[in-house]
């Protein structure tokens, strides 16, 4: 690959992560200048090769952020990328969009966000892809209320169906109960399941309008955080919350990992049911052009 970072013009900043930040920008000779996100790596951030990786594999996946190229480092070439140019994704991330909003979501567009999600991990699970830090910041809106995962900073293939996939990458906050047990470093454990309960939990927090395991205010440290996930009830929700939303949270959230609903099991669970999609969705973009209205991205 012949792309270079100063190809790039930057045009704004659009987040921040761990990783490093994420920029608007565009190829200088790109024709026409159509506008990407240009996220930056530290150098010797080994996440930026994942990354890379995983969304070569994914690149016919749907509602997986598209890789348009690689920037190679000086270093390191295109095996220490220092940069990935991603489509740009005009709504930002879902954690944004609750920031701007300044309040909780309906089930609605939330439908719609589950339904969407729940197609990207389909498509990446069958690829033996998994993300392993699904959160409100690493769901992202595109227009007409599309919704689509990134950041595979933490993200891993897995060579066989069932492979040993300890290890505390991602955010303790989303973590599944059984990624906290020690026992599961022997390996009988499903990293599947552990995503679709990190799904749970985000989409219960766009709910509730904050993060939904911890009572509000108190600092998520790594006891508190264990404590709450591994040996807590799961949290009240308000009387207005339908049968079909607590019961789809439920499935999430079922702290036996085996008893957990599988993606494809919740792909047919009525909250997401497909002839609601397109009501769902436009309600979602109803919430991304009000929140557009209500200040800066
Ligand atoms: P990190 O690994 O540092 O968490 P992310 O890939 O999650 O990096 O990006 C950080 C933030 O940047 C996201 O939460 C989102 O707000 C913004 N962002 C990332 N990628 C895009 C994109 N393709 N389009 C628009 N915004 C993006
Ligand atoms: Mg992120």
């Amino acid at each position: 690959s012949d792309v270079r970072l100063s190809d790039f013009e930057r045009i704004s900043v659009l987040g921040h992560g761990n990783g490093g930040t994420v920029y608007k920008a565009r190829h200088r000779r790109g024709c026409p200048a159509q506008p990407l996100a240009l996220k930056l790596f530290a150098a010797g951030d080994l996440s930026a090769a994942r990354e890379a990786e995983i969304l070569k594999l994914a690149t016919d996946a749907p509602h997986v952020v598209r890789l348009h190229a690689v920037v190679p480092s000086a270093a390191g070439g295109v095996e220490e990328p220092a940069a990935l140019a991603l489509e740009l994704m005009p709504g930002g991330s879902l954690a944004g969009l609750l920031r701007r909003l300044g309040r909780p979501m309906g089930e609605r567009p939330i439908a719609a966000v589950a339904r969407q999600a729940l197609l990207g991990l389909e498509a990446l699970h069958a690829l033996r892809i998994v993300h392993r830090d699904l959160k409100p910041s690493n769901l992202l809106l595109g227009a007409d209320g599309e919704v689509k995962i990134a950041d595979f900073g933490s993200g891993k293939v897995l060579r066989r169906r069932l492979d040993p996939c300890a290890s505390y990458v991602g955010t303790a906050a989303y973590m599944s109960p059984e990624r906290f047990d020690p026992e599961a470093y022997s390996g009988d454990y499903d990293p599947y399941a552990a995503d679709v309960w990190s799904l749970g939990v985000a989409i219960l927090e766009l709910y509730l309008g904050h993060f939904p395991l911890l009572p509000v205010g108190q600092r998520p440290d790594w006891a508190a955080l264990m404590c709450a996930i591994c040996f807590g009830e799961a949290p009240e929700m308000p009387a207005a919350a339908s049968e079909e939303f607590r019961d789809f949270v439920a499935r999430c959230l079922e702290k036996k990992a085996g008893r957990r609903a599988s993606v494809g099991e919740l792909l047919e669970h009525p909250f997401v049911a497909e002839r609601d999609a397109a009501d769902a969705q436009s309600s979602l973009a109803a919430l991304v052009a009000e929140a557009e209205q209500s200040g800066d991205l």
